[in-house]
């Protein structure tokens, strides 16, 4: 299979193209990819500016319905794009399949909420009347991870096309397949160049971001990538929105009932195998409940069967890439020089398979101390530590001692308790006896971190204010 880049509706090839391997099989390849240069990035700007400059003048009630039907067509092939998605991302099939599902539900949650959300305010009096208009923006980057890239590209494009600007997409490379081919699906029922798709890494992405046409940058990715986006925007002082990583913590207090609690934890730190940026990704457990939770998460995390992702029996697949496979490994090894005991679980079901994917068993960190690296760093992998606290102060101090701040967790049979600590908490977000959006919190809870994890919101009404300028007008009447 061959993807090219998409410019004005219309598919361009190049003169390079990437071999896709399987991360579960790295000897199957799923497909090429033409990496584009400057210069395509350059056609593709103007090609979204000069339909900017009329979509910008299609009503609100056209462009969501236009969305809406985006949202639709991308169930339409839900299938045939979850098994390209899992196979270049390495990502389980049914997750995949959840994944296109939530993120048309992510376009039409937006949909609903844009009238009231690009709504003009307007204020009169005898001397004069004030109309402040949401305007949109122009031609926005955006720049998007492999680790759930349907969901991460929608969450941007709606709110995006809906305030009236047009895009240009740059995929992950290690999972640009299925979201180029949904782009170029959804495409066709826009007009030509208001969605644009860019293949490449940093030189393309860099490219992008210092164009002068782009109004604004909508990143999604590590903080490290982060920096250079920041730094690129400053030179023209563009508009940034970033979605970076977080070292989201689950604060377990002594109430909880551990046999309704821990399954909901082990899930959520292990899902995608643990590769999402708001996975649990440390837990802290008081002293008195601590050898016992660490029993139930071994022997629950012990359960995993881990195989191709594509396999039906199994239930946690492989890591994404290379760099983030060493990157894990070569932290594991380091642990190894430390206090703390690691055990590692899960049980292989392709063992013949193991050394062609990259395959990890979940690793359960015990007794690490607080201020050790697996409990600062953000891993995005399937190992895990857990640690033991005293008091209600304490573990408010060792949470919000760090410089990520994107999700957290608390649990307790005690809500009001958990509302309490959860106040207490520096994140963008915090999930009581869960961890992750409910329905009813995709669609109304802003999405997004503080601190080092991020500038700006996804989902929610506050979407649109991302891709939107205020326009102020104040009329003098005349006497
Ligand atoms: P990454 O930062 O390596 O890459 C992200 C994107 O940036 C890719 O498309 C990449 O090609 C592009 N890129 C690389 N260099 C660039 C440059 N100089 N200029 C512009 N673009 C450039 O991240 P990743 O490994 O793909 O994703 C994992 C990270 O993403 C984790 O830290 C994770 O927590 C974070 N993430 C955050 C969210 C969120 O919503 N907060 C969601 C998913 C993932």
């Amino acid at each position: 299979m061959k993807i090219n880049l998409l410019i004005n509706n219309v598919e361009i090839e190049t003169e390079n193209y990437s071999e896709v391997n399987d991360p579960g099989r790295l000897t199957d390849v799923v497909g090429h990819v033409a990496i584009g240069k400057a210069q395509h990035v350059e056609q593709a700007v103007k090609a979204a500016h000069e339909a900017f400059l009329l979509w910008r003048n299609v009503s609100l009630t056209e462009r969501i319905r236009l969305c809406l039907k985006a949202a639709d067509r991308l169930e339409a092939e839900s299938s045939s794009l979850a098994k390209i998605i899992s196979k270049e991302n390495g990502m389980l099939l049914e997750t995949t399949k959840a994944e296109i599902h939530v993120a048309a539900t992510g376009i039409r949650n937006v949909a609903s909420l844009a009238e009231s959300a690009l709504k003009s305010e307007y204020i009169e009096d005898g001397m004069s009347w004030v109309q402040v208009e949401k305007r949109p923006m122009g031609v926005i980057a955006g720049i998007v991870p492999w680790n759930a890239p349907m969901i991460l590209t929608m969450q941007k494009l709606a709110p995006v096309l809906i305030a009236g600007n047009t895009i240009v997409f740059k995929p992950s490379p290690f999972a640009a397949m299925g979201v180029s081919i949904a782009l170029k699906k959804i495409s066709e029922i826009f007009p030509p160049g208001v969605i644009n798709v860019v293949h490449g890494d940093a030189d393309v992405g860099s490219a992008l971001t210092t164009h002068p046409l782009i109004r604004k940058i909508s990143f999604t990715g590590g903080g490290e990538t982060a920096k250079h986006v920041m730094k690129a925007a400053a030179d023209a002082l563009k508009s940034i929105h970033l979605e970076l990583g977080g070292n989201d913590a689950a604060i377990i207090l002594h109430d909880v009932d551990l046999d309704e609690v821990v399954p909901k934890i082990a899930s959520a730190v292990f899902r995608r195998s643990g590769q999402y940026c708001y996975a649990i990704k440390r837990i802290y457990v008081p002293s008195n409940l601590y050898k016992q939770f660490c029993e139930k998460m071994c022997v629950l995390t012990d359960e995993y069967k881990i195989g191709h992702q594509l396999n039906k029996e199994a239930n946690f697949g492989p890591i994404n890439n290379k760099r983030q496979f060493e990157n894990i490994k070569d932290l594991i090894n380091r642990i190894k020089s430390s206090n703390a005991k690691m055990i590692e679980l899960g049980k292989k079901l392709e063992p013949e398979n193991w050394d062609n994917g990259y395959y990890l068993r979940p690793i359960i960190v015990t007794n690490p101390e607080p201020d050790d690296e697996i409990v600062r760093c953000e891993q995005f992998g399937p190992i895990i530590p857990i640690i033991s606290y005293e008091s209600e102060e304490e573990v408010i101090r060792m949470v919000n001692d760090t410089e990520y701040g994107l999700g957290s967790s608390i649990w307790s049979t005690d809500e009001e308790k958990a509302l309490k600590i959860a106040r207490e908490i520096e994140a963008g977000m915090t999930f009581i006896n869960g961890a992750g959006q409910t329905s009813l919190g995709y669609k109304y809870m802003p999405f997004g971190g503080i601190k080092q994890s991020g500038i700006g919101r996804e989902n929610s009404k506050m979407a649109f204010d991302e891709y939107i300028e205020i326009h102020a007008i104040n009329l003098h009447k005349r006497e």
